[in-house]
């Protein structure tokens, strides 16, 4: 897969990839990441990209121009590839996005900064707006390389053990279930019992039934769009009945 983002500060994204799952992405050849910076594209002297919003008030809006000819060179670089605003309004980023974003090909991820972009560029030139969350970033970079690590540690064979993606919290709407290493004693705390037992079916259903509890125990609206299968809803009705 090859992403592309636009920034005006590339060398902050780029460190992305220095560490974990996308470092270990781009050495194994399954995610190519470039960086391309609006002010190369500038036709002032200053490299300016930048100026007052129409109307007045504070803050300054990144112009359209500049970052439309990034945007190009950008897809012709990456090839076919949806161009992603990051911004506070857009639809939130989610597991089930990064899934979905991790089958691209290509993506092309615009970070803006100031008061955001000139809003013919968006309406223009962008295919969606992905948000980070309910809060105002000063830039879209911290959301660009949140957004890359989700993808690429879901690109096929990124992860060492294919398993820990598929129980990851989110993956099939729940929870992940809790983990313990060892010691096996740890300031007066042992380990689940069943977890020792060596019986791979039992502990599988075990920690099914702990991926319920947790979700309903800290995230509970996230049971209520999910269809459970009838082992399911019986194991998390075992598990509700012991919390009282
Ligand atoms: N005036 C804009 C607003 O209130 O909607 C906020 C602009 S913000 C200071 C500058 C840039 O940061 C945005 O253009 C966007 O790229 C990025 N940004 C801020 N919050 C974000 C969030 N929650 N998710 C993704 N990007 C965000």
């Amino acid at each position: 897969m090859k992403i592309e983002v636009i920034t005006l500060f590339p060398e902050l994204v780029e460190q992305v990839t220095r560490h974990g799952m996308p470092r270990i992405a781009v050495e194994g050849g399954q995610l190519s990441l470039s960086t391309r910076n609006p002010r190369d594209y500038s036709t002032n002297k200053w490299r300016r990209v930048d100026d007052r919003p129409y109307g007045g008030g504070p803050g300054m809006v990144m112009e359209a121009e500049p970052l439309a000819a990034a945007i190009a060179e950008a897809k012709a670089t990456v090839g076919p590839a949806k161009v992603v605003y990051l911004s506070p309004q857009g639809s939130r980023f989610d597991q089930q996005w990064a899934q979905r974003l991790s089958a691209e090909p290509g993506l092309v991820l615009l970070c803006g900064r100031y008061e955001g972009l000139d809003e013919r560029l968006v309406q223009q030139e962008v295919d969606l707006e992905l948000s980070l969350g309910d809060f105002v970033l000063s830039g879209g970079e911290l959301a660009a390389m949140a957004m890359l690590d989700a993808i690429a540690r879901l690109l096929p064979g990124v992860l060492g053990h294919e398993q820990s993606a598929v129980s990851d919290s989110f993956t099939d709407g729940v929870l992940d279930h809790p983990h313990w290493t060892r010691p096996e004693m740890w300031r007066d705390a042992g380990v689940p019992e069943v977890l020792m037992s060596g019986d791979h079916a039992k502990i599988a259903r075990w920690r099914r039934q702990q991926a319920l509890g947790q979700t309903w125990l800290k995230r509970p609206e996230l049971l209520d769009g999910l269809e459970l299968d009838d082992d399911s809803r019986a194991l998390l009705r075992e598990f509700i009945a012991r919390q009282r």
